[in-house]
């Protein structure tokens, strides 16, 4: 990895000079690809890949190529509060912290149900009212979409999740982790049915608990069950879409099995793809139900592969630290 890295160093320092727009729109890592852009906001990179390989990840990278533009938006996409300047990545808010401050001060209409997030520009009008509108979460809540449910530490759920990762998580020399936070994924109705009807084609199927990580670009579980908006964000968009789509827009994960789906049995493996955002404290990892055939093997020291998303089930997300 330092190998890659110093790469990446000396890319950037061969170019230093000739700074042509071309150039420094090329991705940081392979200098190959055009860099990828979502609203306004330029990632250095092009892809996932070209991303994860920048050793450890956005937090704790040492190239001097990382971006620290994560948060800090330089184009015109910001927060919809007056004053600040920060990415519009939340409903036109750069976190719901924000977008209720802004309803509070009437900068913006709150929603019709829970009077507390903005109305969604996306929304139908509520049931029962023909004016009402609601926020982006009651109108998933309303369509059976994706949700997120806070899990309290003495739950027992809260235990039975952080007693299988510590008691899974198996690497050398290395510490075990603090479980910080959890929270329960609300799968929607139609991908539950999907993955039921996945698991009658199989003979001898089981259900088994592993793990996955990614690029994290937001700062999931410090404001509150919110999933984020950003495209290159792999944790939401993984958890929003149940594995249909990951960081990037890309549509599978390519690995030793080919385009698919790659999660650990083992979380410390997991971990080593877990990068965070710098303005997060917690490092975050999906907890997924995974059904297999009797056949598959299923190693502790490898990645487990499925072909399909019907396969897979974001069950938690916990935020954990090292
Ligand atoms: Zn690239
Ligand atoms: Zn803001
Ligand atoms: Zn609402
Ligand atoms: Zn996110």
């Amino acid at each position: 990895m330092a190998a890659i890295v110093r790469n990446v160093v000396n890319w950037s320092a061969q170019q230093g000079h000739s700074s042509s727009q071309i150039q420094r729109d090329m991705c940081e890592v392979c200098g190959k690809k055009p860099k990828f852009v979502e609203r306004g906001h330029k990632h250095p990179y092009c892809s996932r890949t070209c991303a994860g390989k920048t050793s450890g990840g956005i937090g704790k990278a040492s190239s001097p190529t990382t971006t620290t533009h994560l948060t800090v938006n330089t184009a015109s996409n910001t927060c919809l509060l007056t004053g600040c300047n920060y990415d519009a990545v939340f409903q036109g808010f750069c976190d719901p912290v924000h977008a209720m401050e802004a309803v509070k001060l009437g900068q913006i209409d709150g929603c019709d149900k829970c009077h507390d997030q903005p109305v969604s520009t996306n929304a139908r009008p509520s049931r029962g009212s023909s004016t009402g509108k609601l926020c982006a979460g009651c109108d998933r809540a309303l369509r059976g979409g994706t949700q997120l449910k806070e899990l309290g530490s003495r739950d027992s759920k809260f235990r039975e999740v952080r007693k299988q990762l510590i008691g899974n998580w198996n690497t050398r020399n290395e510490g075990l982790p603090t479980v910080d936070k959890i929270y329960q994924v609300l799968v929607p109705r139609d991908q539950l049915s999907r993955y039921a009807s996945y698991r009658k084609t199989l003979t001898n199927s089981r259900e088994i608990r592993t793990y996955h990580a990614s690029l994290m670009l937001c700062d999931l579980g410090t404001k509150g069950p919110c999933l984020c908006e950003r495209k290159g964000c792999g944790i939401c968009s993984v958890v929003r879409s149940s594995f249909k789509t990951f960081a990037f827009e890309e549509e599978y994960e390519q690995g030793r099995f080919g385009q698919g789906i790659y999660t650990f049995v083992n979380p410390g493996l997991a971990d080593k793809e877990a990068t965070t955002s710098t303005t997060s404290p917690y490092r975050v990892m999906i907890a997924c139900d995974v059904v297999v055939s009797a056949e598959q093997e299923v190693p502790d020291d490898d990645s487990v592969f499925v072909a399909s998303s019907d396969a897979i089930n974001s069950a938690y997300i916990v935020m954990y630290s090292m």
